[in-house]
């Protein structure tokens, strides 16, 4: 029997933590048994695989991703061991909030050796679940459409259904509405709608994962980061990230650290609000995190240029908006499987964001396999080969580097109605591919910006435009299943009937001179979308400019044997149970 877990959110909210332990505990009896996987039939599973597995497969570049343990201390590389085993328990959640069923296939496939069922396998790892991101999330094994919840909400379950139901049920919207509990239907005939604590349902990993986190503490020496570690470790148990993140945030220049949380919304597009469970293990890149100080210098003066009425851009000025290039020897959850970002930026509490701002992480060694590998071969294909030789890695950093700065700017919240909103809540579904295409657009507006006050050479500009248009074109063969596709689609169809975007004999081709209106115009757009929180203007918007147009699909097609993105081999096995 589930428990409702609106009580728990009560005493959560009353900061009542004794109540709260104790609820858990019973929560902790009444969920035994929760995470058994679901049986599958191997035999039936490799007579459904998608006949292309093998192209689809090629699309993904092994890359090897070192972890040099040579450089560290013996201490460190024990430290580092407790970081590993953390991550793999946050590994193990992922799989259950993803595609329970590919885990359980995963894991019955392991021993059938025939190169079918390990080719499967492999792609099942890549995608996390059994629906192919770069195919719009059709099932590449089996029949069983995507649910757009996950296995965060019951099968079938619509946004429409739990509208109705807390509509009757107000007093049950917290519970429903929470970014760390799962839905589930309860009550008699199972008309009810519940939901239950990620720290009651995955106790059975999270345990051991605060466990490992503490003894990686204890290894530690650096204070500050020890003590967050033993504070993630209780947010882990208590579903509350507050003061962990705030530890997180404040850290400062550390020479280890993780993302290690559940952060982002992207396997929710039923609601957009719940959280899936996410980890990297971090270690410095001294060199490159110097470079970045330049940036750092102008983000509060960027903000307070935004196109946005004045009322909704907050000022930034004062808040700490820390900035690590790390590499990341390990990654697991939602940083592991389908798109391999580059670069990271979080906490994604709105309360954070006002108060301290936010952390921004450059995975270096992931971006500079995506550059080798995908971005300058794509390019050179694709784009007017003077442009194309434009492009660079140097130059893709900086459009990285501002599209992380720009998650923490223009509005904290939507006003509707008068009232501050979560914008997150206000947009649903769409909310990640709006502030994915905030984040580019806006990003690349500052870089402008930062070229006319002469903080980066005038000269550098067409590089920084050619090195973003060759990065849509990796993007976009994503497809728009995935909120940074979509967004970028829908920058391309906008930059293209700008005419910043042309289409010469086969080839893409960029107007720099109309290029800075044009991304001017689209950035007040989508702040404006966000600060609106209208669902309706920003559903218009994205609906109107979300079709591949024929010539691109075409030139795309002239370049398929360029992968489309990278697949890490890491030097730490990747067991998941
Ligand atoms: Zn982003």
């Amino acid at each position: 029997m589930k428990m409702d877990v609106s009580n728990l959110l009560t005493s959560h909210m009353c900061q009542n933590a004794r109540m709260k332990r104790a609820l858990a505990a019973l929560v902790l009896v009444a969920s035994a048994g929760v995470v058994a996987q679901p049986k599958v039939d191997v035999a039936a599973a490799l007579k459904t695989v998608a006949p292309d597995l093998d192209q689809r497969l090629a699309r993904f570049k092994q890359v090897r991703m070192p972890y040099n343990s040579g450089a560290l201390s013996q201490r460190e590389r024990a430290m580092v061991d407790q970081l590993v085993i953390a991550l793999r328990e946050l590994e193990n959640i992922y799989w259950r909030q993803s595609d329970p069923e590919a885990l359980a296939l995963y894991n019955a496939l392991e021993s059938d050796k025939t190169p079918l069922a390990q080719k499967l396998r492999r792609y099942l790892f890549i995608n996390g679940s059994r629906f192919d991101l770069v195919d719009g999330n059709k099932p590449f094994v089996g029949t069983t459409p995507m649910p757009p919840g996950h296995a965060l909400y019951p099968a079938g379950l619509t946004r429409a259904d739990i509208e109705a139901y807390v509509a009757r049920n107000p007093t049950r919207k917290p519970a429903i509405y929470n970014p760390y509990t799962v839905v589930s239907r309860t009550g008699p005939n199972d008309a009810d709608l519940s939901g239950e604590w990620y720290h009651s349902k995955f106790v059975e990993f999270l345990r051991p994962a605060a466990a490992a986190l503490r003894k990686a503490a204890d290894l530690s020496d650096d204070a500050a980061f020890a003590s967050f570690l033993r504070l993630r470790a209780d947010a882990l148990l208590t579903d509350d990230y507050y003061n962990s993140d705030i530890a997180w945030i404040d850290l400062k220049n550390p020479k280890f650290d993780v993302i290690y949380a559940p952060y982002e919304t992207y396997l929710d597009d039923l609601l957009g609000v719940k959280t899936s469970y996410g980890a990297a293990l971090l270690i410095r890149n001294e060199s490159e995190s110097q470079k970045l100080a330049l940036y750092e210098r102008y983000v509060p003066d960027i903000q307070d240029a935004l196109p946005l009425a004045p009322e909704d851009r907050p000022s930034v000025r004062g808040h700490a908006t820390p900035m690590e290039v790390m590499d990341a020897p390990l990654r697991a959850g939602d940083l592991r499987h389908g798109y391999q970002a580059v670069a990271d930026n979080l906490p994604n509490d709105p309360r954070i964001h006002q108060q301290k701002g936010t952390k921004k992480i450059f995975f270096k060694n992931f971006m500079d396999a995506r550059v080798n590998e995908v971005i300058l071969p794509l390019a050179a294909k694709v784009m007017d080969p003077a442009q194309a030789k434009q492009a660079s890695a140097d130059g893709y950093m900086a459009s990285t580097l501002m599209h992380e700065i720009c998650h923490g700017l223009g509005p904290a919240f939507a006003r509707v109605g008068g009232k501050q909103t979560d914008i997150r809540e206000a947009m649903g579904g769409l909310f990640g591919g709006i502030e994915e295409a905030k984040a580019d657009v806006v990003g690349m507006h500052a870089l402008k910006w930062l070229v006319d006050r002469n903080a980066l050479p005038k000269a550098r500009l067409e590089e920084y435009y050619a090195s973003y248009v060759a990065g849509i074109f990796r993007t976009v063969r994503f497809g728009t299943g995935e909120a940074h596709g979509r967004a970028e689609m829908m920058e391309f169809n906008y930059l293209s009937e700008q005419g910043a975007i042309v289409n010469a004999a086969g080839r893409y081709r960029v107007d720099y001179a109309k290029m800075p209106p044009a991304l001017a115009a689209l950035a007040k757009e989508l702040l404006e979308q966000e600060a609106t929180g209208n669902r309706a203007r920003a559903e218009a918007w994205f609906a109107k400019y979300d079709r591949m147009p024929t010539a691109l699909t075409n030139v795309l097609a002239a370049a398929k044997d360029v992968p489309i993105d990278v697949d890490p081999i890491f030097s730490f096995a990747e067991p998941v149970r």
